[in-house]
């Protein structure tokens, strides 16, 4: 933690990148797996994709439901809070993140780059308008119905859904940022996820150091100048607290 907190606090442009680890805590599962036991019998590579939004709406919606619930239920962990603080104190310039729960925004941190979206808008499959989903997604909680716009067209939930491209702009800030760091600090991602996994090894060739915060190994915990297998909500504030 010592060593973590040392080189975050002497970066010159410190930057994070996470992932469904760091709202696990809040007791929101990673969908993409089998063992986060939200979902019988359901395949979230088959179900959670645009394909089948268009042809099966209503299921769609159906596997959508309890994890909509969980995420507007869901708070800020000390995770969260943590990397907000350090934006706070200048320290963390860009905070880049897999997840689509809006909980860092709701902890506090400002410069967020969504790679996979979030649920606060959606995008009318017909006629391509764009809403807020406040009250929508509490009535999808409510009653697991397709939401619809005023056109009568299914509406789509402004996350990347499987199989899509992720968003240009994002992904392109997203790169920038991992050119520009000179540390990264990558906590609750197992970094499987193509091409969010790239960012690292961006940072790496242009230089930057590497902090992982991670339950389970991966890929790049050789290359970590320090690597911390622990649960994020419990070594993200210890580091805070050393800096
Ligand atoms: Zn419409």
């Amino acid at each position: 933690m010592k060593d973590a907190a040392a080189l975050v606090k002497n970066a010159r442009y410190l930057v994070a990148l996470t992932g469904a680890g760091v709202s696990t805590p809040s007791g929101i599962p990673d969908f993409r797996s089998p063992r986060s036991g939200l979902w019988e019998n359901v395949d979230p590579f088959e179900v959670a994709s645009l394909d089948t939004l268009r042809r099966r709406p209503a299921a769609f919606y159906q596997w959508l439901q309890p994890l909509v619930a969980l995420m507007r239920a869901a708070k800020p962990n000390p995770a969260h809070l943590a990397l907000a603080e350090l934006e706070r104190r200048g320290i963390l310039k860009v905070l880049i993140t897999q997840n689509v729960d809006s909980l860092h925004q709701a902890a506090g941190s400002q410069n967020v780059i969504e790679l996979h979206g979030s649920f606060r808008s959606a995008t009318c499959l017909k006629c391509l308008r764009i809403v807020s989903t406040a009250e929508l997604m509490d009535q999808v909680i409510a009653t697991g119905e397709v939401p619809r716009c005023s056109c009568g067209g299914v509406l789509k939930p402004d996350v990347v859904l499987m199989g899509e491209m992720l968003p240009p702009q994002a992904f392109h800030r997203a790169e920038q940022a991992a050119r520009d760091c000179d540390l990264l600090l990558v906590a609750g991602t197992s970094l499987e996820i193509a091409p969010a996994n790239n960012l690292p090894w961006l940072a790496l060739q242009h230089g930057a150091r590497l902090v992982m915060v991670n339950r389970s190994p991966t890929d790049l915990d050789s290359r970590a100048t320090v690597l911390i297998r622990d649960d994020v909500a419990t070594a993200l504030p210890a580091i805070l607290e050393a800096v």
